[in-house]
């Protein structure tokens, strides 16, 4: 069985949609629907057995917290401690895709937190969501509504394809914007900590608040889901633009003809090749931006043209979008 999957118009969102979507999140419901970056998997966050819900249906480990999310910066109140410059990034990129890790005020549940003293929460800018959210009238915890380890999901079916009838209802608000997963930054000491790169660029935080970003490097710093293999198509991905060792490493990867994608920024050289990287296995984006829109659909729609190996064109350097792209691209690419 499938689950049900009800259409939303992202900027002008129905309100008797919203109403049945929100009432299934109030009841203790999953609800799967869209953001700006990609599609969350929503449980009423200050339920315990809600939230256990989206652990079973992703198949999460339990030790990754979960991000909460808010229609409004003043609501976040009553789960965290808010210090001025927290207050400050809330005023500067809410609604937005920039996650904020802060002191937790012990009202959320440990199930949510993973048990640590801290709470990840997170204002969208989608139309759609903050109406759902609006309507819920609680915190909201939304992982990623994917598998766990899967590439994310930037559009329905892909929520659908993972997931099945574990949710109640997937809201259909077509293609998300962004395409990567928010920003996770940790506000609770006194620099400001990248836990995550995302949709939110580090030069963009220093340049609007004036303070520099650390990059966590220890593992003390370490964001519980950074450790994991992550966003990872069923097909092996090599992170290369050279074509003699594309070719080698598919060969490698097996007997017979071997079906090669290529994604990237720029065609792949054509020393690829007769029969290798197909016409329909090709991919290329015409900036940073849109390859961080488009790379999770590329790695599935591969999967689905039957690829054996997915070459992806390692970006050029960390600015900007291309952070979170190498970060995601990094991990998909992880063998376990
Ligand atoms: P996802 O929602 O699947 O994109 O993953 C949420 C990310 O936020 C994961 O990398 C989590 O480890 C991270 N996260 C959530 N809560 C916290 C927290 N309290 N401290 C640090 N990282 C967190
Ligand atoms: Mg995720």
């Amino acid at each position: 069985m499938s689950s049900r999957i009800l259409r939303v118009d992202p900027w002008n969102p129905a309100p008797e949609t919203i109403e049945e979507a929100a009432a299934i999140l109030r009841f203790g419901g999953l609800v799967a629907f869209p953001t700006e970056t990609v599609y969350g998997l929503g449980a009423d966050g200050l339920d315990p057995r809600a939230a256990a819900k989206i652990f079973a249906a992703k198949g999460r480990p339990a030790d990754n917290p979960l991000i909460l999310h808010f229609a409004a910066p003043e609501a976040v109140d009553d789960v965290a401690r808010v210090s001025p410059n927290a207050r400050r990034l809330m005023e500067l990129f809410w609604p937005g895709p920039l996650t904020l890790v802060l002191p937790s005020r012990g009202t959320v549940p440990s199930e949510v937190t993973a048990g640590l003293d801290t709470v990840a929460v997170r204002m969208p800018s989608h139309p759609a969501a903050l109406a759902l959210l609006a309507g819920a009238g609680v915190p909201v915890a939304a992982p990623s509504a994917n598998s766990s380890g899967r590439p994310s999901p930037t559009d329905a079916s892909a929520v659908a394809d993972d997931l099945g009838d574990a949710v109640d209802l997937i809201l259909d608000g077509g293609p998300t914007s962004v395409g990567v997963e928010s920003t996770v930054l940790d506000v609770t000491g006194e620099h400001l900590v990248l836990l995550r790169p995302g949709g939110c660029s580090v030069e963009e935080i220093e340049t609007r608040t004036g303070a520099e970003v650390l990059l966590s490097g220890g593992a003390a710093h370490r964001s519980p889901g950074t450790r994991y293999r992550h966003y990872a198509p069923r097909v092996p991905l090599l992170l290369d633009s050279d074509a003699g060792r594309i070719v080698r490493a598919a060969r490698e990867s097996g007997t017979g003809e071997r079906r090669i994608a290529w994604v990237g920024m720029h065609a792949p050289e054509t020393s690829l090749g007769e029969g290798i990287a197909h016409p329909e296995l090709r991919i290329v984006f015409d900036s940073p931006e849109n390859y961080a829109r488009g790379l999770f659909h590329a790695l599935r729609a591969f999967e689905e043209e039957g690829a054996d190996l997915i070459a992806a064109q390692w970006p050029s350097s960390d600015a900007g979008i291309m952070r979170a792209l190498r970060d995601r691209l990094t991990r998909a690419s992880m063998k376990e």
